[in-house]
């Protein structure tokens, strides 16, 4: 062994020069602990008004004391006033600490899979805060969330062409988290030309799905995982129905098993996409377009029953504030869900709300449960897939659930 003292890593790397943000005494607890976000009212701004940086800047973080935190990018308009892009003094950032960063993200996703189907890019998760990037194939659909990666989105096309090189990229930056940082929303076409769909293959079935009036980038990669999970243990189901169907992700999987299935979604779009799936998988699905409530009620009042009802909502809690409707909403949701299921049936019940734990959907579940004098029994249970990693400093980055459960009469 070679007890040499060694200086610490990087104690001759320079620190860019970078303006500085300096946080107030004790405020850089949670960052030093691992998280990436710095919110206004932690910075030191009689040292460093946000005001004089520019929406997206680079910045040096330091404490009170001087100490160097990491660099981040700044938005003054925002909550969170700065995102952590680096620890690495001697890796400044810019394009080739976003290349770096692709590189590294790519090597997981290669990793888990073996076709290129997967989210290459989970935002914080990736050390990329506010940018998403799905993969189909040899086309990008990516998601801008922040006006620090929006500033940088001229070196994420040059790092994508240089690490995926793909046929299209594409930005659908129209999400409402967009809002919160004073970003227009827009969909433009960076590389290639505009596709009208997306063509994902999962687990051997291949779908599509509208690209511009679908949801997000096009697909929910983060049920992947479930699916792949929860539909082998539902293979006796004769009759199925799938609420929220989107383009039937769920639905052709079970159709694939055997089932006769029903899918209920609001989107008139969503459901041709769903049929066209079916028939693309040789499968046939049935598609009732109404509100995912009322459609249900009708279904009970018609005293139509299923072997397995999946629920997987758009998120009912969107901003902490919107917790106790949304959890009444969950509750109603579930509780309608195991009134349409046969004397012993299966719920897949899921969401995608971080402000709802996963503690409070099983109650709501069992709540359900006993208001109907229902037995329930959780089978398995789902989290994301494994391409929308866990950040562990930052609970939101884990914010999927999902449940399958037997429902007998009590
Ligand atoms: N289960 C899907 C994803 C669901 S996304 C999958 O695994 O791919 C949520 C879906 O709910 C969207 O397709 C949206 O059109 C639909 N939706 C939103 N609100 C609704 C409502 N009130 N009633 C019915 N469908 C609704």
């Amino acid at each position: 062994m070679n007890h040499e003292p060694v200086p610490p890593p990087d104690a001759d790397a320079r620190v860019a020069d970078l303006p500085v943000l300096r946080l107030k005494r004790h405020e850089e607890r949670r960052v030093a602990a691992g998280h990436l976000w710095i919110f206004s009212n932690e910075v030191d701004t009689t040292a460093t008004p946000l005001t004089s940086f520019a929406p997206g800047a680079y910045a040096a973080v330091r404490s009170d004391r001087d100490k160097f935190l990491g660099y981040a990018y700044v938005n003054p308009h925002s909550l969170i006033a700065a995102r952590i892009v680096g620890r690495d003094r001697g890796f400044a950032p810019g394009p080739s600490l976003i290349v770096h960063r692709l590189n590294v993200a790519l090597a997981l996703r290669e990793r888990l899979y073996t076709e290129p189907y997967y989210r290459l890019v989970h935002g914080e998760s990736d050390a990329l805060p506010g940018l998403v990037v799905d993969r189909y194939g040899d086309v990008l659909v990516a998601q801008i969330g922040t006006a620090g990666m929006e500033q940088q989105k001229g070196a994420i096309v040059a790092a994508l062409e240089k690490v995926v090189k793909p046929r299209v990229i594409v930005f659908k930056n129209d999400s409402g988290a967009r809002e919160l940082e004073q970003l227009e929303k827009y969909i433009e076409v960076a590389r290639g030309e505009l596709p009208e769909s997306i063509t994902v293959r999962e687990a051997g079935l291949t779908f599509s799905a509208p690209l511009a009036t679908g949801q997000k980038t096009g697909w929910f990669y983060d049920q992947a995982a479930n699916r792949r999970q929860f539909l082998p243990l539902m293979a006796g189901a004769k009759r199925v129905l799938d609420v929220f169907s989107y383009v039937g992700g769920w639905s052709v999987g079970a159709a694939r098993n055997g089932a006769a299935v029903t899918a209920i979604d609001s989107s008139a779009p969503a459901l041709e996409a769903a049929a066209r799936n079916a028939a693309a998988n040789g499968v046939a699905l049935e598609a009732i377009r109404d509100d995912a409530f009322d459609a249900m009620e009708a279904l009970h009042a018609a005293n139509e029953k299923f072997d397995a009802v999946i629920v997987d909502p758009p998120a009912f809690i969107k901003r902490r504030k919107d917790a106790p409707k949304g959890e009444a909403a969950y509750k109603r949701i579930n509780q309608l869900a195991m009134q349409l299921l046969a004397r012993d049936g299966l719920l897949v019940s899921c969401s995608c709300s971080y402000h709802l734990a996963p503690e409070q959907l099983t109650d709501a579940i069992q709540r359900g449960g006993r208001h109907l004098g229902r037995f329930v029994q959780i089978l398995a249970t789902g989290s994301q897939s494994p391409d929308h990693p866990v950040h562990p400093a930052i609970p939101e980055t884990r914010y999927l659930k999902a449940f399958l459960c037997r429902v007998t009469h009590d």
